[in-house]
């Protein structure tokens, strides 16, 4: 595949909020792919941008004379791409060019995208549906601390956990309208349901979808000079009684997902918790940021079974398929995410395969993030071992 030219432009995310669409002309035709924006970031992210995104819109446009004639065949051919681009554009501006290029080297070759990543893969991942949310993700002056609440099913056909998932979510409208009174189907960000009630009333309205139930706590949202701070109700809990309020919530509802239970510095209490559950999923977002090195010391240390990937936390897809090397080496289950603030760019369902994810982070509602699920459908139904 030759690339003939390159440009680039603002868009507008799911949020309403800039982010960068990057297209290419090549000898197979146009292609473009664009990028999310997460809102509760790592610390350890790679900056989306080098300065900014106008300024990123505008490098992309000096390099198209660069890239004109540049020929590109598979995945590892991005390396020559990362080489002439790292250093002058941002994560966020990398992934979605590096995405435009797969795509149109996927089409030169007849091949689905994920083909061009990993053409073994047969395996399809777990869904991971975020059906009520808080923290940064609400706008709500009353929300639950925690970020996330997650239904799992573990059933094997990506079709029948999206209806799953779909209906929980309704269900648990029925519920929350009953228990909060204020409720009036207000939506987080990620189109989850944005209640007032707080972690406990709401694992006690998710005990009744009787499904495998997981947190992203997001903790390092509300930690401070070494105190988690609760706001509902308002409690400063010590890094210990933090801790221990953990577990019990971890027992007492049978949480079997725990995504950033401690602040993203916290390698330690992550170890400890793992040890304390090594039957559960004690997973790292912004702990690891999808960076190898953080991964290597998270992994030394014995700090998780489980990996957040989000593609543009770190630009590379190069260092993403290093990443989701080392994780299945050591046995660490890949987790697959979208970002808060997402677009209608779908090749998080191709990655997601592709590398083999275990688990595919995405929402249950809205366009953007059923597009990605559907996506994900879509391959599953490719593979004729399975009837629909
Ligand atoms: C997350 O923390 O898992 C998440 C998706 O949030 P954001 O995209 O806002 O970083
Ligand atoms: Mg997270």
């Amino acid at each position: 595949m030759k690339i003939k030219g390159v440009d680039a432009k603002e868009i507008l995310d799911s949020r309403k909020e800039k982010t960068i669409l990057v297209s290419i002309k090549t000898n197979v035709g146009d292609f473009s792919a664009s990028s999310p924006s997460g809102k509760s970031t790592g610390r350890h992210e790679k900056k989306s941008y080098k300065k900014d995104l106008e300024n990123d819109v505008q490098t992309i446009k000096k390099f198209s004379d660069y890239f004109s004639e540049e020929v590109l065949e598979k995945f590892e051919d991005l390396r020559r791409v990362e080489d002439i681009i790292e250093g002058h554009v941002g994560a966020n501006t990398m992934f979605a060019f590096e995405s435009a290029i797969l795509k149109a080297i996927a089409k030169e070759k007849s091949k689905e995208v994920w083909e061009i990543v990993n053409i073994n893969n047969n395996k399809f991942p777990r869904l991971v549906g975020n059906c009520i949310g808080g923290g940064k993700h609400s706008s709500l002056p009353k929300k639950p601390d925690f970020q996330e609440f997650l239904l799992i099913p573990k059933v094997n056909s990506v079709k029948k956990s999206f209806e799953i998932i779909k209906k929980a979510k309704e269900k648990i409208e029925y519920f929350l309208k009953k228990k909060d009174e204020k409720f009036q189907g207000g939506k987080t960000d990620e189109n989850a349901w944005a209640t007032a009630l707080n972690e406990k009333e709401i694992l006690d309205i998710l005990k009744e979808v009787k499904l495998p139930l997981g947190l992203d706590i997001a903790a390092s949202s509300f930690y401070k000079r070494k105190r988690y701070n609760y706001e509902n109700p308002r409690l400063k809990r010590s890094e210990e009684e933090h801790f221990t309020y953990l577990v019990n919530l971890i027992k007492n509802f049978d949480v079997f997902y725990i995504e950033d239970p401690f602040g993203e510095e916290d390698f330690e209490s992550f170890a400890k918790l793992l040890k304390k559950f090594p039957y559960k999923l004690i997973v790292g977002d912004d702990l690891i940021t999808t960076n190898l090195k953080r991964f290597e010391k998270a992994i030394k240390m014995k700090s998780v079974n489980a990996i957040i990937v989000k593609p543009n936390q770190i630009g590379s897809l190069i260092e993403v398929k290093n990443v989701c090397g080392l994780a299945k080496k050591n046995n660490i289950s890949l987790v697959f995410s979208h970002r808060s603030g997402e677009t209608e760019e779908n090749i998080l369902a191709d990655l997601a395969f592709g590398f083999e994810a275990d688990f595919f982070k995405c929402g249950i509602e809205g366009d953007v993030r059923e597009g990605k699920i559907k996506r994900l459908v879509e391959i599953e139904k490719s593979f004729a071992s399975l009837t629909y």
